[in-house]
């Protein structure tokens, strides 16, 4: 097995990554980092989780342990796509240079121009940027891209998601020919592979194995959810959410919820803080120092739930996670490994649940078909909990209320006495916060695109579009509530609005009127 000490690393670089406590190289960093170290370029197929940020900080350390940068003009650059893994990166930066000199800049967004702009006129060795901001100082002359002698590329098909691909090949443009460049992506979507080709200079290609496959460590299942009314979708799974959480317990440390849509983050989060949960929302249209804040908090573990979008969450690397839940179904299969790779890590057990609605139940085959294998059905929580109290007026929980009358009997009792009485006090003032909200939801399940996550249309198509209908034998359940008022119109007797005067015909099936 390859040794970080065979790898002809800088020994300031080595005793960094003793201290760090890492015994031998992953095998990404086993194989891109001796031909980065030879000057030759990388294309790197790995993804988050690997240690592939490792396999390009410690060469490039190496590589600029020797000389010195001039005023704005860094030595090298790294591109990432969200402000969260240009920090990240920064702070491996921090822990592999402790025992050298080097110096570096973070260009996000969301940071003053000012402090960022002192920096770069000291001259920096690395500057770890987000593309946009990059180009933002660039243009407004204050940086120079001529000396970069190092570019990396990372999670270049997040990038091509996020749209960023024109800058990504327009800050190329401005770097100089001869530089190295070592790039990495999970996936060679064509558009990538356009990149590499035009850009790579006879790379050393290093793939480690795709991560289609789940951690066997992270519990699994999903709920198949229909909810009684579509405008009451939104407010009705956030109940389910919450049961979900509950019905965990002590087990639950702390959690991760992905939402597909920026704003259901917010309305996710808000909802969660109403009933007395420790919410925090995350997601890229938030304040950058609140968004630094939220994600410290989690790290620290004074933040319970971190309710994210998968731009947000992708990359980032808090060791101990509990629990994964998916309020909605990714609409991309591989963001589901991603999201529920954020439990279960360096062998520690996780767990991961999701809620699907009949509409996402296309992308839940497509998610099973690249895992290969069935994600468990777990059975809807709110069926088997009992009567929590309510305020009569409730509009959130009005529906699922009036559906469940007739099961629930007794209190819910995996919740403890202390939490109940903070989500009881908590629902008159939610009834009032989530109304409003209920009237978001409906108009969100059109998935409207203005709020969706930027996605460049490249990437998978949609799942509709690449199902070849439902897998037998899963959702039995599910298809027969499919459609306006199921297969049993024919007993449907309820006519509302008639009073005591209906006339009894109307009561009559189709069936019994022709029949009579
Ligand atoms: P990354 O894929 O770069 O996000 O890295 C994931 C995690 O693995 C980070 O917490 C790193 O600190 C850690 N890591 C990177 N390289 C190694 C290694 N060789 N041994 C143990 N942990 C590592």
């Amino acid at each position: 097995m390859t040794k970080f000490s065979d790898l002809n690393l800088n020994p300031k670089v080595l005793k960094a990554i003793e201290e760090a406590g890492y015994e031998s190289p992953t095998p990404i960093q086993a194989g891109a980092i001796p031909p980065a170290l030879e000057g030759r370029d990388v294309l790197g197929i790995a993804q988050t989780g690997t240690g592939k940020t490792a396999s390009f900080t410690l060469p490039m350390i190496t590589l600029l342990a020797r000389g010195r940068a001039r005023a704005r003009m860094p030595r090298s650059l790294v591109l990432c796509p969200t402000r969260e893994l240009a920090a990240q990166v920064a702070e491996n930066f921090d822990t592999y240079t402790k025992h050298l000199k080097l110096t570096k800049a973070l260009l996000i967004g969301g940071v003053s121009f000012k402090e960022q702009d002192t920096l770069i006129d000291k001259g920096v060795d690395v500057l770890i940027a987000t593309p946009g901001r990059l180009l933002d100082h660039f243009e407004r002359g204050k940086l120079i891209l001529s000396d970069v002698k190092v570019m990396v590329v990372d999670e270049a098909d997040r990038m091509l998601d996020m749209g960023f691909i024109p800058d990504i090949e327009r800050i190329f443009g401005l770097t100089p020919f001869t530089r190295q460049t070592l790039f990495f992506s999970a996936t060679m979507a064509p558009e990538i592979e356009r990149i590499t080709n035009t850009f790579l200079s006879a790379p050393a290609r290093v793939e480690v194995a795709r991560q289609a496959t789940t951690s066997e460590n992270i519990t699994q299942g999903v709920v198949l959810f229909k909810a009684s009314r579509r405008d009451r979708e939104g407010s009705e799974k956030r109940k389910l959410l919450r049961h979900l959480i509950d019905q965990e317990g002590e087990k639950c440390t702390n959690a991760i919820i992905f939402c597909n849509r920026k704003t259901d983050v917010d309305i996710v989060a808000k909802s969660l803080k109403k009933y007395g949960y420790d919410a925090a929302p995350i997601h890229g249209d938030l304040d950058q120092s609140q968004r630094t804040k939220t994600l410290e908090g989690f790290r620290e573990g004074s933040l319970r739930f971190l309710v994210a979008s998968d731009v947000a969450a992708r990359g980032l690397d808090v060791p101990s996670v509990s629990h994964v839940f998916n309020f909605d179904v990714p609409s991309h299969a591989e963001d589901y490994v991603h999201r529920i790779g954020r439990t279960g890590r360096a062998g520690r057990d996780g767990s991961a649940m999701m809620i699907c609605v009949p509409k996402d139940e296309k992308n839940l085959e497509d998610i099973e078909r690249l895992v290969q294998n069935e994600i468990p059905r777990i059975e809807n929580p709110l069926k088997k909990a009992k009567a929590e109290p309510k305020a009569k007026d409730s509009k959130d929980d009005a529906s699922s209320e009036t559906t469940e009358r007739k099961t629930r009997s007794r209190r819910p009792s995996a919740r403890s006495s202390a939490a109940k009485d903070v989500n009881e006090s908590a629902d008159a003032q939610a009834q009032i916060s989530d109304a409003p909200s209920a009237e978001v939801d409906a108009p969100a399940q059109e998935q409207k695109a203005p709020e969706l996550e930027k996605r460049a249309s490249g990437r998978g198509k949609p799942a509709e579009s690449k199902s070849s209908g439902p897998k037998s034998g899963q959702k039995g359940n599910q298809k027969s509530g499919r459609g306006r008022g199921g297969n049993d119109r024919g007993n449907d007797r309820n006519v509302v609005g008639m009073g005591d005067h209906m006339p009894s015909f109307i009561a009559l099936s189709f069936a019994e009127r022709r029949a009579g």
